[in-house]
């Protein structure tokens, strides 16, 4: 665990289950503290997905507690739609809204949900784009766009509500190998500008480089946390071990 205070995200004791025989996730405990990058890594199936989505309350948990700069956010009496303002989210097919401009797609959050002027929310939104390397795509349909081009624009347009925190959900695997470095260098300017993320990932290369905290998923817990050096050099766990050896 890097940094001090209060957690941007914490996880407590979480359980989630699908139906009667599925549990996802039976006992995740996780600190994301402040301007740190948290990677998710575990075999395909051990529960990244599930995880992001509880914090970003997409799913219900079972049991245990969710914290967002220490507010339980699973309390019955949260307001989910102020908590997932205050989070970004991009999943790995980008989602963008085909029938909309960029630009329009990354205003809409902020003037339907936010309430930002128009003129605000395309002056922001400009920003962002200049920003992620796409000035001049604004007023192109997401078809125009490569696949790197496209996932740069969701991550515009999940940095247009000004989140808190970033949630990136194996934002490169649907992409050609060849558009995987334009977003990763993106990640890396977030973390430089000193962006809160989690981080679903296979890409075991990026994690160590960007991550400050590893976290391997396995059997519905984090078997193994520790920071990139420890848990790509010299994990403890043998089924670590086991998932970086078939990996890499
Ligand atoms: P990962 O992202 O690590 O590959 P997921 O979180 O997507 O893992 O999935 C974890 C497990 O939960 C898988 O066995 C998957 O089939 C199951 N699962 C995920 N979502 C649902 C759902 N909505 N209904 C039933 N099972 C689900
Ligand atoms: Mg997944």
């Amino acid at each position: 665990m890097t940094g001090t205070g209060t957690p941007v995200l914490r996880l407590e004791g979480v359980r989630k289950t699908f139906g009667r025989d599925t549990v996802v996730l039976r006992d995740v405990n996780l600190d994301v503290a402040p301007h740190t990058v948290t990677a998710l890594i575990g075999a395909s199936g051990s529960g990244k997905s599930t995880l992001l989505r509880c914090a970003n309350l997409l799913e219900e948990i079972d049991d245990g507690a969710i914290f967002l700069d220490g507010e339980d956010i699973t309390d019955p009496r949260a307001d989910a739609d102020t908590v997932r303002r205050r989070i970004g989210v991009v999943f790995q097919a980008y989602n963008l809204f085909p029938h909309m401009t960029v630009l329009d797609n990354i205003t809409l959050a902020p003037r339907r949900v936010h309430g930002t002027s128009r003129s605000q929310a395309q002056a922001h939104a400009l920003e962002l784009l200049d920003r992620l390397g796409l000035a001049g795509k604004a007023s192109a349909y997401p078809d125009r766009l490569s696949g790197g081009q496209q996932q740069r624009v969701a991550i515009a347009r999940a940095l247009a509500v000004r989140p808190r925190l970033l949630l990136l959900d194996e934002i490169t695997a649907a992409l050609d190998p060849e558009l995987v470095g334009e977003v990763l260098n993106v990640v890396r300017d977030l973390k430089g500008d000193g962006m809160t993320m989690v981080l679903a990932t296979h890409e075991m290369g990026f994690a160590r480089e960007v991550a400050d905290q590893v976290c391997f998923l396995d059997g519905g817990v984090v078997l193994e946390r520790g920071s990139p050096e420890q848990i790509f050099g010299d994990p403890r766990e043998e089924r670590t071990r086991r998932f970086l050896r078939r990996i890499v």
